[in-house]
């Protein structure tokens, strides 16, 4: 926040300093660990907002954020949930930092774009309900923070709620991801009966304690008060004894932060949260500023890399198209990778060659879609009407710069699609490559099926809801899906297609991209053959299966 309480424009104070005042971040969790809610409470901690209330469901408060994410979906555009920049001023600094917390869509719209944002960020918070652990949803997105290499911050969340013991959560994370947690602050009193936080040190002494009180249904800040270790033994007793034990017992088992573990994605600071109650929301701040990456070199495709200092470069992760016919723009969100953007400035698409004038950019600040003048490395822009963009593309000025694809994850959903009338035909076609080509779903063809009835593979059911509604809408063709039995995707290739396809329960396809999938009812089908037939080709695709 800054000291007027305002999100004031930034000062200009050259690119190395916005750079490393710069934290882009994004939360994985499975729906209902209170995600909606932690966004809510950030906000509120950077007085983007003064009353936090309308996610939490409250009757009477007054509506807050989810007022305008309800307007854009109106819309047919979740520009707002895209992404979302905050300043922030931890105490004591006297720097203004820019937050940039890019939303990983879930629920029901939980697509490959959900996994393609985690190309964009140098950092995620795992969110964790304090009740139940870690969950499929938050696992899958783990799964791709670790193949990326992106260092994670663990936020147990809901300890205001009767759940496990602290330290059998920390057990939880290490013996299924393989994660070693490190907390910074423990907390003080036992789910349920959540008081306060206390700060651990270097070497796991307790350095600080943080008093919280509770503020009428956590719709505000909650005062905070600092303690001495003694002064919280004073006043706390048993539980402030209970937590200090803890933390000397995590220390005895080497569970310390380090910087360097963390950063390599081996360990990662752990902090015991409320966010409905707004308790530990500053600390996570805190942790973002002091401990998470600022904004960083990345390698192109050959392999060279290109520093933030280099003129200016940025990768397309998510393009969204209005799915209401009546709006027609297609909105293509990049993150800038190096080198100042500024509206207007013209810029070369790195796979037609083309220029690509940015005139139309957008930035959500606040609540609105506002159209953004100056960014930085780290921060997402959105560019209308970026018709020629996918997910994956490069932009860039003077420096010839191209940034390896965003790869495609394994899909989970499978379903054939044709056009209802055959008079259709060749616009269906037209339309299946380029909602390809835009990375809407994954395309899989063999030649048994043939070309008119293409198997459509999705992360998500919705990839198929957005495709068929853009057959109609934009190409006029009115379309048949029917699901397919499968639920497990496997990179093979073509030596073992043949037998691959001899078995019950299998089928083998080739994606656009070249690589030949084969497909499985289910995961005792696959574990099944690859007793039976050891010698084939079987590989996880990237990440999430
Ligand atoms: P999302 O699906 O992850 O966005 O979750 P929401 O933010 O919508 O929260 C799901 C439910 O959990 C809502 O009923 C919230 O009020 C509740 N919730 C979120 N955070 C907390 C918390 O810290 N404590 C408690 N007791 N409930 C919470």
């Amino acid at each position: 926040m800054s000291e007027s309480g305002e999100n004031v424009a930034p000062t200009p104070r050259g690119l190395p300093a916005e750079v490393a005042r710069r934290r882009t971040f994004a939360v994985i969790s499975h729906p209902d660990a209170g995600k909606s809610t932690l966004t809510e409470a950030l906000a509120l901690h950077a007085r983007m907002i003064s009353e936090a209330g309308a996610i939490h469901g409250k009757a009477g408060r007054k509506s807050t954020v989810s007022d305008w994410m309800e307007m854009e979906k109106a819309r047919g555009i979740s520009v707002s949930s895209t992404a979302l920049q905050f300043n922030y001023r931890a105490a004591g600094s006297d720097i203004d930092n820019v937050i940039n917390l890019v939303d990983t869509p879930g629920h029901s719209d939980f697509s490959e774009d959900t996994y393609r944002v985690l190309t964009a960020v140098d950092a995620a918070v795992m969110l964790i309900d304090a009740a139940k652990g870690l969950e499929p949803q938050t696992l899958k997105l783990f799964q791709v923070c670790r193949h990326r290499g992106i260092p994670v911050i663990t936020v147990i969340n809901k300890w205001d709620r009767p759940g496990q013991a602290p330290l059998e959560l920390l057990d939880e994370i290490s013996e299924r991801i393989g994660l070693t947690p490190t907390p910074l602050f423990l907390p003080v009193g036992i789910a349920g009966d959540f008081r306060g936080l206390l700060r651990r040190g270097p070497e796991g002494e307790a350095s600080e304690y943080i008093h919280f009180t509770r503020t009428a249904g956590g719709a505000t800040i909650a005062p905070e008060e600092y303690l001495t270790p003694d002064e919280a033994q004073a006043r706390e007793g048993e539980p402030w004894t209970t937590a200090a034990e803890e933390s000397e017992l995590l220390s005895a088992t080497g569970q310390d932060h380090d910087q360097e573990m963390f950063l390599a994605g081996q360990t990662s600071p752990v902090i015991y949260a409320s966010a409905m109650l707004n308790f530990g929301v500053r600390q996570l701040l805190e942790t973002l500023v002091e401990l998470a990456p600022a904004p960083g070199s990345r390698a192109d495709v050959t392999g060279k890399e290109r520093t933030t200092g280099d003129p200016f470069s940025a990768v397309v992760f998510k393009v969204q198209a209005g799915m209401d016919t009546a709006h027609r723009d297609r909105l293509a969100f990049m993150r800038i990778v190096s080198g100042e953007f500024e509206r207007g400035m013209v810029v070369t698409h790195a796979q037609t060659g083309r220029p690509f004038a940015t005139k139309y950019a957008l930035t959500v600040f606040g609540r609105e879609r506002t159209t953004v003048d100056t960014a930085y490395p780290g921060d997402v822009v959105g560019l209308v009407n970026a018709t020629a963009l996918a997910p994956g593309h490069t932009l860039f000025v003077e420096k010839k710069v191209e940034y390896p694809p965003i790869p495609s994850f394994a899909p989970e959903h499978f379903a054939t699609l044709r056009a209802r009338s055959a008079g259709k035909y060749k616009q269906f076609r037209k339309a299946i490559d380029q909602l390809d080509s835009e990375g809407v779903v994954q395309v899989l063809r063999n030649d048994a099926r043939g070309d008119a009835t293409p198997v459509l593979a999705a992360v998500g059911p919705m990839q198929f809801e957005v495709v068929t509604a853009r057959m109609q809408g934009e190409f006029n063709v009115e379309t048949q899906l029917d699901f397919l039995p499968f639920t497990l995707a496997r990179r093979t290739d073509a030596e073992s297609a043949p037998e691959l396809d001899r078995q019950r329960g299998v089928e083998v396809f080739t994606r656009t991209d070249g690589v030949v999938l084969a497909l499985f009812s289910d995961k005792w089908r696959l574990q099944y053959i690859e007793k039976e037939h050891p010698n084939l080709t079987l590989e996880p695709l990237v990440a999430t299966a």
